[in-house]
């Protein structure tokens, strides 16, 4: 018998800790490539360890802050594993879903989906969820269906499944401040709107953002909120710019450390911009933070980041030498050899970054760009940080001649220990209601950055896996897999190099 009125959840593809390894989970936002559909998704994404009652130990981090702040006004809830909905099916009236992809339109699923012409896993595996028998039973008893998360907006573009599986509210943008008086009237039956959208003028302030009371996945803690660059296609850079103070992040990781996590993953849009003033880093505040990390997680935990901006980690070093003495002072030790990382290259072309993201390059100017990137690289190379970088293809405003600047910058990062994926352009942020870049734009000079960053990948991405990622005897399976999968890749594409030749031609 159930005893939370209200209940977290999400499809399989979000609720795993992608075997302790975030980047793992990226495979789920592609389709399943020459293996079954349920082999693909163990890889990508398995099944976590839960409690009694379905209770994940480690839950998507955007979920837990939800719980945390429900708790804290007095609520019945938990996150509940997927397959363990039906053990709450009695007690439930409001069932909340969050993603970062429900439909699989964000980055990269929206380009596997274009490349492949097949279904991304995390869009099957969401569909399924809501179809399946526990949600279809808890519609028909009157449990309300809430759905936000950062995919929230991606309903609009799905309005006939909103309607089919019954969701009365959708909502955007951070809720900590209004999530409990929306759940109060759904729990009194008083009438919701069909879509909340919080804008940036009701942004929780950091007093209202709560300490998750369980585990995130992977012992994500949040740094700080917002983004101070303002790139045009970017939704992050609407919201406004709040630090978590450190004795925030010590409960946080603290919670995670409790629930066995022996590790932290720093998460902010550009963790050297943790009290920054404007775009400057500021190195004692970086220190600060990451010793607070290391003698919390001890010698045996890892600490990573979510993301960094290249023009950060140039300045950062080349003023204050601060990657290397990050890397050297703290996180490097016996255990821990690297910290992979997320950073944008987005484009080769001065002009184009000039027009889409002149704050990206800041406090450098927007035409030394390409500049920038290669600096980055070698640093972030020379320090053992591996980057998993992206590039969009198809901004709006976009000549063939930026997208061969962006080929030729492809060319400058050979050396550099790196994964780029390529992604194409998706309407977000201040370019919100801009066309897709669809199927039939993709020119001759598309094809060359995307083969080129292909070769790219696949060559480092067994480096990589060798010598840095998926270690040892447990991981051996993992690693083999993926080096399988790799090579089939680099078969298919020499297959089809002829064809794609050809078309280049033409
Ligand atoms: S630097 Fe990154 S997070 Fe900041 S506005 Fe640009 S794309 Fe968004």
């Amino acid at each position: 018998m159930g005893r939370y009125e209200i209940v977290l959840t999400t499809d399989r593809t979000m609720m795993s800790n992608h075997h302790g390894k975030e980047f793992l989970g990226f495979l789920a936002t592609g389709p399943a490539l020459n293996m079954p559909e349920g082999l693909w998704l163990w890889l990508g994404a398995p099944k976590p360890k839960v409690d009694s009652e379905g209770k994940p130990i480690e839950a998507p981090y955007g979920m837990r802050k939800v719980e945390a702040k429900l708790l804290e006004a007095g609520f019945r809830v938990a996150i509940i594993d997927p397959d363990h909905l039906h053990k709450h099916l009695d007690s439930m009236k409001i069932l909340m879903l969050g993603h970062h992809d429900y439909f699989a339109y964000g980055p990269p699923s929206s380009e596997w989906w274009m490349i492949a012409g097949k279904e991304p896993i995390n869009r099957i595996s969401f569909r399924k969820l809501m179809e399946s028998p526990v949600v279809r039973k808890a519609k028909e008893k009157g449990v309300k269906i809430i759905a936000g998360g950062p995919g929230a907006w991606q309903w609009l573009w799905e309005l006939e499944y909103w309607r089919k599986w019954g969701v009365d509210l959708v909502i955007e943008g951070e809720v900590e401040r209004v999530i409990a008086d929306i759940v109060e009237k759904a729990l009194n039956n008083e009438p919701l709107p069909d879509y909340i959208y919080v804008g940036p003028q009701d942004s929780p302030t950091i007093e209202e953002i709560p300490v998750i009371k369980g585990a995130s996945v992977n012992g994500l803690i949040e740094i700080m909120r917002g983004c101070p660059r303002g790139c045009r296609f970017c939704p992050v850079t609407l919201r406004s710019l709040r630090f978590i103070p450190l004795e925030k992040i010590r409960e946080e990781i603290l919670v995670n450390l409790r629930a066995g996590i022996r590790g932290v993953l720093l998460h902010s849009e550009d963790v050297f911009l943790y009290h920054a003033e404007g775009v400057k880093p500021n190195p004692k505040a970086i220190m600060k933070l990451h010793k607070l990390a290391r003698e919390l997680v001890g010698e045996e935990g890892a600490i990573g980041w979510s993301h960094l901006t290249l023009s950060t980690v140039k300045y950062a070093e080349e003023k204050y030498r601060l990657v290397s003495k990050l890397m050297d002072e703290i996180i490097l030790t016996d255990k821990q050899r690297f910290i992979g990382v997320q950073v944008g290259v987005e484009t080769g072309s001065p002009r184009l970054a000039k027009l889409i993201m002149p704050g990206k390059a800041a406090p450098y100017p927007p035409e030394k760009w390409p500049e920038i990137v290669i600096d980055a690289f070698r640093i972030m190379h020379e320090n053992n940080i591996i980057p998993a970088a992206t590039l969009i293809l198809g901004i709006p405003g976009e000549k063939p001649e930026d997208v061969v600047k962006t080929a030729e910058l492809l060319d400058e990062l050979k050396h550099y220990r790196s994964l780029i994926v390529p992604m194409f352009f998706v309407p977000m942020g201040a370019m919100k209601n801009l066309d897709w870049f669809r199927r039939n734009n993709v020119k001759a000079e598309h094809i060359e950055v995307m083969l080129k960053t292909l070769y790219h990948s696949t060559f480092w991405a067994e480096e990589i896996m060798s010598k840095y990622y998926l270690r040892g005897a447990k991981m051996a399976p993992l690693r083999i897999m993926l080096k399988l999968f790799i090579r089939y890749v680099k078969y298919r594409v020499n297959k089809l190099k002829p064809k794609l030749e050809e078309l280049l031609r033409h």
